[in-house]
């Protein structure tokens, strides 16, 4: 059982010592616009830590964009660069938002531009996977967060996202379903019935990300321990290869850091 415990120096620093002694034996560790800090990569290292980079793939507007392609291919040779165990890419896709209100889905997603009208969506991100795959040693294993929907259920989302899951199973090692599941309002059930359907398609190592705080920032945290207890057991039930806490500043934030610490251990 692998846990991971995702840290974003939301803000600022984070204590090392908090972090390796938290339980976790693998981090997700953000590198979305700089390095993190080596002091906390080097200790976690040291203390036996697999040690996992996160970062979003581009900055354009639109992934059709010649200049996303560059951008992606510049971003993964610096990750490899630092020399992690592993690699999470996020927003690997076109972007959008998929958050719900109650049972809405909030279809907002990239509109046809210049760069990206007539185009397969899905053909061009299952490329972009391939691409970073055959960037990235084969000694770095490759995850990315996945937009927890069923094709069956949304096929839409999936043509406009881009994310075609069982074409993209071949480039990664790991997947990890972004589970949030108040943020997409299910109940904690979501979480393991998601991941039987990943390991359905294929999936073999799935790390379900759980939410330990409601989101976005602005909403007031009404996520309860006891909730958060049940998620996590959604999260670990078989076939699911662990879980991930996102993230250990939201947990400290809303004192919430010592529940997360006995789940870790437990
Ligand atoms: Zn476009």
């Amino acid at each position: 059982m692998d846990k991971y415990l995702f840290v974003e120096f939301k803000h600022g620093k984070v204590d090392p010592e908090a972090v390796i002694n938290s339980g976790a034996n693998k981090l997700m560790i953000a590198a979305y616009t700089k390095d993190p800090d080596p002091n906390l990569v080097e200790k976690a290292r040291s203390a036996g830590l697999t040690i996992g980079l996160c970062s979003g793939a581009y900055r354009e507007e639109c992934a059709a964009n010649p200049k996303s392609r560059q951008q992606i291919i510049r971003k993964i040779k610096h990750l490899v660069s630092l020399n992690p165990d592993e690699i999470w890419i996020d927003r690997l896709r076109f972007h959008g938002r998929w958050e719900t209100k109650g049972e809405k889905v909030i279809y907002q997603v990239h509109e046809a531009c210049r760069f990206c009208k007539n185009l397969n969506r899905a053909d061009l991100i299952t490329d972009y996977f391939f691409l970073v795959r055959n960037l990235i040693p084969a000694s770095i294993k490759l995850g990315f967060f996945a937009v927890p929907f069923m094709a069956e259920v949304h096929p839409e989302y999936r043509k406009k996202l881009g994310f075609d899951y069982r074409r993209i199973l071949k480039s990664v090692d790991m997947i990890s379903p972004m589970l949030y599941h108040r943020m997409i309002g299910q109940p904690v059930s979501c979480i393991s019935e998601y991941v039987q359907y990943l390991d359905g398609l294929g999936y073999r190592y799935i790390i379900p990300i759980i939410q330990v705080k409601d989101m976005p920032d602005n909403l007031p945290d009404g996520y309860s321990v006891d909730e958060l207890k049940r998620a996590y057991q959604e999260a670990i039930k078989p076939p699911s290869s662990g879980v991930a806490f996102f993230t250990w500043d939201h947990a400290q934030e809303r004192g919430k850091d010592e529940i997360v610490v006995a789940l870790l251990r437990s």
